[in-house]
């Protein structure tokens, strides 16, 4: 008994060393392996799309980029600006406290860790719903939707006002979860390689496509999530993990007219002025910006 007691205190002991050198790890090679991660994967992607693009531009790189790119960097600024800790700092806290369903459950360090990305990326993909359906969310998210175009750099592109909301829903998510610091770099870090990859105007062979997106999204899938026709923007909601929404009812395998014959967009803010920076940011004040889209305008739309 005794022995087992003291092999259990061994167990736990050694689970705790393995997450603290992985967390240790991480957080001396963080902002390499983002930067690392997020531009590598950026250039390929930019790369595979010249030689094997989904579709054809609207409109030209110069119009679509530098507010993009400018995006990218102001949103990196007011995140640091506005938290006095990220999600990652949140979990170093939640760890050392002991908050959270995990740490309850007394898991090895693998099997806690995949726990935790499950559980964020289901919370990301709800979160992901509600954008879509609550008016206040749509005025912010409606802004990555208003795209004409997506590429890799669409993965990035995001309003300000959504960014400082999903760190906070994150932070609470960290906080009832209960990740280890590990869980939450590995987890944000995908997230981001993920949206640059589903986000990339590639086209990968039909039969490649169909066996990747049963383990992650793909650009075909979420392509579909881009288009025009409101139903089909009602879908599709996953940024990595593909199953939440077959589980849930919410999946569309590809959209009506095609990838190379599907608008992408909004039916409103389509020509390149609408795609400058100041025109991005008044997007959420904009009057026609407070109603999603419904699923009883599909048949006018697109
Ligand atoms: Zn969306």
């Amino acid at each position: 008994m005794m022995a087992c007691a003291a092999g259990k205190g061994l167990t736990h002991g050694s689970q705790q060393a393995q997450t603290a050198d992985m967390d240790s790890f991480l957080i001396d090679h963080e902002p390499g392996i983002r930067m690392g991660v997020f531009f590598g994967l950026l250039g390929l992607m930019a790369i595979a799309e010249a030689i094997f693009p989904a579709r054809a531009r609207l409109l030209s790189r110069k119009e679509r980029w530098p507010s993009a790119v400018a995006l990218i960097l102001l949103n990196a600024l007011i995140l640091r600006g506005v938290f006095p800790a990220l999600a990652v700092g949140f979990a170093a806290i939640s760890q050392d406290l002991g908050w959270g369903v995990i740490p309850a459950l007394g898991l090895g360090f693998w099997p806690a860790t995949l726990l935790a990305f499950v559980l964020m990326d289901l919370a990301i993909w709800a979160q992901h719903v509600a954008m879509h359906h609550v008016p206040l969310l749509w005025r912010f998210h409606r802004m990555h939707h208003s795209d004409v175009d997506l590429d890799a750099v669409s993965g990035a592109r995001f309003h300000p006002g959504e960014i400082v909301m999903s760190m906070a829903y994150k932070i609470l998510v960290v906080v009832l979860v209960g990740p280890s610091v590990a869980a939450v770099i590995i987890f944000e870090v995908v997230l981001s390689g993920a949206a640059v990859f589903n986000h990339a105007n590639i086209r990968l062979p039909r039969r490649v496509d169909r066996v990747l997106r049963w383990c992650v999204v793909t650009p075909d899938f979420h392509r579909v999530h881009h288009s025009i026709i409101p139903g089909e923007t009602n879908s599709n909601y996953g940024f990595f993990i593909p199953w939440w929404d077959r589980v849930f009812g919410l999946y569309r395998a590809q959209p009506s007219k095609g990838h190379r014959g599907m608008t992408l967009g909004l039916d409103h803010d389509r020509d390149g002025r609408a795609a400058r920076l100041d025109q991005l940011l008044m997007q959420p004040v904009r009057s026609r910006a407070q109603t999603p889209p419904q699923a009883s305008e599909e048949s006018g739309a697109g």
